[in-house]
């Protein structure tokens, strides 16, 4: 079977927020509102910090997904309000479900505010099923040398898996519905075929280099969801995620840092909010 074939190549959406802080967002966009079950996708950075300039998210609620951040270059500290408290390093992968709700702070650590440096990463929303929304909330962190990963096409191409199965190694994150997502170093003339279910999204990001087919760093490969596996090949060095996940196939309605099935769940999520309940009312061993 020969490789699954692009259905479209999106360039993500650029914008430089306050402090000269650059935000790639292939989605969501005007246009392209998501690619179930994956709601949202940031690149951030690479910035360059001076001394004092590093800039997080101060405490904001979620509801009714999860959302994972994968860092390439500086540190974050994350703290929430189930209790958990983790330090980003570089390579290092945290995957929060925010289930029934969670208020949650993402700040540069101290050692990057004085000091200043580079920060780099990305950002993923996977949305939960409707039967998982009010699920209590999760949280998964693995540094670097937890993920395992696979050496493929003679060293040419080099895997980290975080989620899901990819040549033959499985992440060590439980996400709740399928999804894989892989990160691959491709050195020149590397190739590596990755198998996908049939009916999956199948989504390739570029973060550096380009890659065959026409795709760029900040541009995003989306794939037919039926065929053979997907290819990733370049003829220089490329850097690259891989995410694919089982489609939920429900209705969204989303408003900010909420993502329901219903406007009616939205609501009641913005009251729970401000009534300050949003963070506990998670069932107990939901
Ligand atoms: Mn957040």
């Amino acid at each position: 079977m020969g490789a699954r074939a692009i259905r479209w190549v999106h360039t993500a959406l650029e914008t430089v927020e306050g402090g000269g802080f650059r935000v790639r967002r292939p989605f969501p966009v005007p246009g392209l509102e998501h690619l179930d079950p994956f709601l949202l996708l940031d690149e951030m950075g690479p910035t360059t910090y001076g001394p004092g300039e590093a800039k997080g998210a101060p405490t904001h609620p979620h509801r009714g997904f999860e959302t994972v951040t994968l860092l390439f270059e500086g540190s974050m500290e994350h703290v929430d309000s189930a209790g958990n408290r983790g330090v980003l390093h570089p390579g290092d992968v945290q995957w929060m479900t925010a289930g029934a709700g969670v208020l949650h702070s993402e700040e540069p650590t101290r050692e990057l505010l004085e000091q200043g440096g580079r920060m780099h990463g990305v950002r993923l929303w996977v949305n939960l099923p409707a039967a998982r929304k009010m699920t209590r909330p999760r949280y998964q962190g693995f540094m670097a040398d937890e993920l395992p990963g696979a050496v493929i096409d003679d060293g040419r191409v080099l895997a980290t898996i975080v989620a899901g199965e990819a040549f033959g190694v499985t992440g060590p994150v439980e996400t709740t519905s399928p999804v894989t997502y892989v990160r691959l170093t491709v050195r020149p003339r590397g190739r590596a075929e990755l198998p996908v279910p049939d009916g999956h999204t199948a989504l390739v990001y570029v973060l550096r280099g380009s890659i065959e087919g026409g795709a760029s760093a900040g541009q995003l490969v989306e794939y037919e969801r039926t065929g053979g596996p997907i290819v990733v090949a370049s003829d220089g060095e490329a850097e690259v995620l891989v995410l694919a996940g089982a489609p939920l196939g429900e209705p969204i309605a989303r408003y900010g840092p909420f993502v329901m099935n219903t406007r009616a769940e939205l609501i009641q999520a913005f009251e729970d909010y401000e009534r300050g309940t949003l963070a506990t009312t998670a069932p107990l061993g939901a």
